[in-house]
């Protein structure tokens, strides 16, 4: 079986690339999967917890200094937690060209080098913020992820970016093919935060996949430059992230969203005491 590719994305800061790893971690250390990790955030940021510390150079520092032909699996990909093994993209200069350009040229270069390799579990691609547009809907627009899981919490930001996802989604789900595996909700203890994701994940026809505590242990973590798998196993947060492993691996509902117009949104939101 070829590997399954999935995206995540979300608003920026809502916690994508730390869901992500530590989901990663709890993959293969709890469920003996293998996993790729493809940062798409030209911060290169996203592999930092499973690789132990930042990556010195990213994919578009290479081929600027040294050309495409230098871009081997060797020398761009990194193996960290559990052999998980790790690639980012980078993006351009500050101020200088699209970031967006430098997620298709990185992808695309990784498909021909054969780094998605048959052997993998999964492919993980972490996208920057809520961009939909240009480079970043790239893993949903070409195919290139046929899974997506947004990111999201109870906060009202993080669910207007959601929706906002999901109209991305709408529109490049008939070409590409890409389904919506779920909504992930990080929580940030809003009030009721369960019961308002609950209703916005059924009003979009999808689910709330998992929904992951904060819990320090986190930063704790964080600090330590590891996922929480890998700090300590036996953490309460670590099964909860084995438990976001678990319903990924095993889920089997995948859909096309029907997101929000601002009127039913709002509408919802205000319910949940958000709105004055
Ligand atoms: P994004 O990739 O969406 O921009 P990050 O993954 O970088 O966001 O997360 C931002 C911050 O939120 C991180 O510093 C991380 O420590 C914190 N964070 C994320 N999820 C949790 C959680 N469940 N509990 C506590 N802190 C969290
Ligand atoms: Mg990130």
């Amino acid at each position: 079986m070829p590997p399954r590719k999935i995206a995540f994305y979300g608003k920026g800061g809502i916690g994508k690339s730390t869901t992500q790893q530590n989901t990663a971690a709890a993959m293969a250390h709890f469920h003996d999967k293998k996993i790729f990790i493809h940062g798409c955030d030209p911060k290169a940021d996203c592999t930092r917890l499973v690789l132990g510390g930042k990556p010195q150079e990213t994919l578009m520092d290479l081929l600027r200094e040294k050309g495409a032909e230098k871009i081997t699996n060797d020398a761009v990909i990194k193996t960290g937690f559990h052999g998980i093994q790790c690639v980012e993209s980078g993006g351009p200069e500050p101020g200088v060209g699209c970031a967006g350009r430098g997620i298709i040229t990185a992808i695309d270069l990784m498909e021909n080098n054969g780094a998605y390799s048959d052997d993998l579990d999964f492919i993980f691609f972490d996208v920057l913020g809520d961009v939909v547009c240009g480079g970043f809907a790239m893993p949903i627009r070409d195919g290139k992820a046929q899974e997506v899981y947004i990111v999201a919490s109870g906060e009202m930001m993080a669910i207007y970016a959601a929706n906002n996802i999901c109209r991305g989604l709408l529109k490049y789900a008939k070409q590409s093919g890409v389904r919506l595996g779920g909504i992930i909700c990080n929580s940030r203890k809003v009030d009721r935060e369960q019961e308002l994701m609950d209703e916005f994940t059924s009003a979009i026809g999808t689910q709330m996949i998992h929904f992951v505590p904060r819990d320090n242990v986190v930063q704790r973590a964080e600090f330590n430059k590891k996922t929480v798998v890998d700090y300590d196993a036996d953490e309460n947060q670590a099964h909860e992230y084995g438990e976001l492993a678990r319903k990924i691996i095993e889920n089997e509902m995948f859909v096309i969203p029907k997101p929000l117009n601002m009127d039913e949104l709002e509408a919802m939101v205000a319910k949940y005491g958000l709105v004055d």
